[in-house]
């Protein structure tokens, strides 16, 4: 907030400057954390509309920008600063700027900090300059069937017999089919060094050319066969390929079992958006883990769709850019911040487990883009689809109110059958693990028997590392991060002692820190490394697999771990969430869910929910094809309604009482929070700024505030952390309210204050 007026200032002096009068002048936002567009000259020879891509002056630099409307006329003519240049690209259509104000407001952010999701990459409005490529002269490419072959290279004389080694002679296979490759790639495929392609460039048998990248995606084919639906799914279909036709915004929750085929059944409102000749958004939570999700929308389309995530190249992502602003790329699978591209004609939007909490951005511009998905539809005036087996509550109670259509697949494809769940009540003497470990005789047993069948079993626990929590035996001292408020996790894997918040790491001391003992600390409680470990001392003789988001470092290693589960190379996987969500191993038919209440405890306000959600998706793992599955949760709450709803499968009775306390309590969705968080490194000033805004908190009706406190999470990389929480009546302007608010208390240099409206986390 103290971000969105402040900060405008320290650019506006950038506008005065001798310059020559332009004739013209034009409005123009840039992607810096500013809340105003500026005006700027227009100079005779360019012709600028609102959205166009421009290059201008900024603090003695140039940087890109997009007309934003007409000039404020704040600024006298003589002193404008004119726009550089204007770049060759479809301008930003209009919606996608009034989709940027109206993100700003909601979310309290600076406008330019907005447009700068949508123009990540600046080198992207350039036009793509082409990479050094080569091919095969084209007079070789019929006669280069043998080893040693007849070639007339152009200064080389007359019948010159050029020999080729077996490298090159790769090489040649490789360029036979006559398109142009980057050296790299023509390596890569023929395996051999980059240095054997330049000899034979440098022997004249490979010709230079120019490559230009195309846009990824362009011409995924809708009329390709998909899978024959079953009858539900194609009525499902049939509904979501209707409103897409009506060329409307309408909202629906495909809302279905794990399994049920919702990604089948999207697909068909995907193709129909091409047919219309749309481009399409899909939204998916994690996208690095989603390349079983891939490998079946080429099957289904014929191509790979464009990837929009943090870890893309930088040469992929100006592609990609560029693809979707001038709508040559058609179909954009990505993690939240695919949202703010500039689609030239987006005509259906996908939100592809629409519970995660993934989806919400913490940092930056804090927002939710599953809610932003819905209001960037409906400005666009086109569809989008909610999928979840467990959805929020915020969904679900839009759905009950009629405000989106409730899609129901009740079952699995294919007549597979969800798992049976049973808890496994810990506190029971025939249920205790021995001393240190964590798992149950019954569960034991339980696997046991599954890889016997030769079945394959899952164990979850959703937590990194050996052990969270590394204790003195001697005096009791707790290692924990010298930065944050948090307890140092073991890592066996690295020999280190590692923050999980802010990435801290140290070896495990030799003495106690506190009391000197030698080797005096003890792990506690366990990890998935200590299950790992544990898990290996009862099976000897099993295949045993860890896997967490620390163990597979990259895309590659986790693709190859993921493709031994389903060779059945694998008999018992170890596993965090990573492994919990949108797998599909036909062999797996056991889960064991190592520690149930794991999530439970802090008392937040999504707890429950969170918990269900997770432990659903996990079961959801289990015999998921011809074999019927099980499931088992270690649990000291077995009376605790969420064991019961999972064991009865009686989802929605649990999502209606959880409904009922959330009324009560009035909590979202039947109200509206807003998280204020002040951070600095100074206490004192953190406190004083915290206790400023609680004694100046709205007096309003309908609006209460609570704090402020420490946070839970009070220091965090380094930094102090006081909350406060605004409870708000739905109908109410909150922004308006807390603009005026937080912009009177007066906030040093060094302390921050963070506004996260619809906040999900409150550490
Ligand atoms: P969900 O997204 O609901 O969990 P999926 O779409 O992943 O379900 O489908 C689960 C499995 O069933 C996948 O392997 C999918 O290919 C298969 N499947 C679903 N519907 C069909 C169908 N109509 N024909 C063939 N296979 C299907
Ligand atoms: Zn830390």
């Amino acid at each position: 907030m103290s971000m969105k007026n402040g900060q405008a200032s320290l650019f506006n002096e950038e506008q005065q400057g001798p310059e020559a009068e332009p004739q013209s002048c034009m409005c123009v936002l840039v992607p810096y954390p500013v809340d105003k567009a500026y005006d700027y000259g227009v100079p005779d020879d360019i012709a600028l509309v609102p959205g166009e891509y421009v290059t201008v002056p900024l603090s003695g630099r140039e940087v890109p920008a997009v007309v934003w409307g007409d000039p404020a006329g704040d600024v006298k003519p003589g002193k404008l600063k004119s726009v550089v240049l204007k770049h060759a690209l479809k301008p930003m259509p209009e919606v996608m700027r009034q989709f940027i104000d109206w993100v700003a407001d909601y979310t309290m952010s600076p406008r330019g900090f907005v447009l700068k999701m949508a123009l990540p990459v600046f080198g992207a409005l350039e036009p793509p300059k082409p990479a050094k490529g080569y091919r095969l002269l084209s007079s070789l490419r019929a006669q280069r069937s043998n080893l040693e072959m007849d070639c007339r290279v152009a200064d080389a004389p007359r019948n010159d017999r050029l020999k080729v080694t077996a490298q090159q002679q790769k090489v040649l296979d490789v360029l036979s089919d006559g398109v142009p490759r980057i050296a790299a790639s023509i390596a890569r495929e023929a395996d051999v060094s980059a240095g054997v392609v330049k000899t034979l460039a440098g022997k004249g048998v490979l010709e230079e050319t120019e490559i230009f990248n195309s846009a990824p995606c362009r011409k995924p084919d809708p009329h390709r066969v998909g899978p024959a639906l079953s009858e539900d799914q194609d009525s499902t279909a049939e509904h979501l390929k209707k409103a897409v036709r009506d060329d409307k915004y309408h909202a629906a929750l495909l809302d279905g079992v794990t399994g049920a085929g919702k990604t089948e059944v999207y697909f068909e409102a995907v193709a129909e958006a091409l047919k219309q000749d749309k481009q399409v958004l899909i939204l998916l939570p994690e996208i690095a883990l989603s390349n079983a999700f891939l490998d079946r929308f080429q099957d289904r389309f014929g191509c790979a769709p464009a990837l929009w995530h943090s870890h893309l190249a930088t040469g992929q992502r100006k592609t990609t850019w560029r693809g979707v602003a001038e709508g040559h790329t058609k179909v954009v699978v990505g993690a939240r911040s695919a949202l703010f591209l500039p689609y030239q004609d987006l005509g259906l939007i996908v939100v592809d487990e629409e519970h995660e909490p993934a989806y919400k951005q913490e940092d930056g511009v804090i927002y939710h883009a599953r809610d932003m998905a819905v209001v960037r539809a409906h400005m666009g005036g086109f569809p989008v689809v909610l999928v979840s087996a467990t959805p929020s509550l915020e969904t679900i109670h839009n759905a009950w109110a009629g405000r989106y259509e409730h899609l129901h697949l009740p079952d699995r494809f294919g007549g597979a059958r969800m798992p049976e769940i049973e808890s496994i009540d810990m506190r029971a003497k025939e249920h205790k693990p021995e001393a240190l470990h964590f798992i149950s005789p019954t569960l034991k047993d339980a696997i046991t028997e599954t890889i016997e069948r030769g079945e394959q079993v899952l164990l979850f626990l959703n937590r990194r590392g050996y052990a969270p929590l590394t204790l003195c035996r001697s005096c009791g001292h707790r290692m924990d991060c010298p930065r944050c408020t948090a307890w140092l996790v073991e890592h066996k894997s690295s020999g280190k002692l590692q923050c999980h918040h802010c990435g801290f790491a140290t070896r495990p001391p030799q003495h106690c820190p506190e009391c000197s003992e030698a080797d005096s600390f003890a792990a506690c409680g366990p990890g998935v490394e200590r299950i790992f470990e544990e898990t290996k001392a009862l099976f000897p003789d099993a295949n045993i697999l860890m896997l967490a988001s620390d163990t597979a470092e990259n895309n590659d290693v986790l693709r190859k771990m993921l493709k031994d589960i389903k060779d059945d190379k694998v008999d018992i996987i170890i596993g965090t969430q990573i492994i919990a969500k949108g797998h599909h191993f036909p062999n797996l038919t056991l889960v064991g869910v190592v520690d149930a209440d794991l999530g439970l405890t802090g008392g937040e306000l999504r707890a429950a929910e969170r918990c269900y959600q997770l432990l659903h998706q996990v079961a959801g793992r289990a015999g998921r094809a011809a074999k019927k599955g099980r499931v088992m949760l270690q649990t000291f709450m077995p009376d605790h309604r969420i064991m019961k709803a999972l064991a009865e499968g009686l989802r929605d009775p649990f999502l209606e009482t959880e409904a009922a306390e959330r009324e009560a309590a009035h909590m979202p969705p039947y109200s509206r929070l807003v998280g204020i968080i002040v951070s600095g490194r100074d206490e004192g000033q953190v406190v004083d700024v915290a206790k400023a805004l609680g004694k100046s908190a709205p007096q309003e009706a309908g609006i209460t505030t609570l704090g402020p406190a420490p946070a839970p999470f009070a220091r965090l990389r380094g930094k102090f952390r006081y909350r406060l929480l605004v409870q708000a009546d739905k109908n109410l302007d909150i922004q308006k309210t807390i603009a005026h608010w937080v912009g009177g208390v007066k906030t040093p240099s060094t302390v921050r204050v963070y506004i996260d409206i619809d906040p999900q986390s409150f550490l």
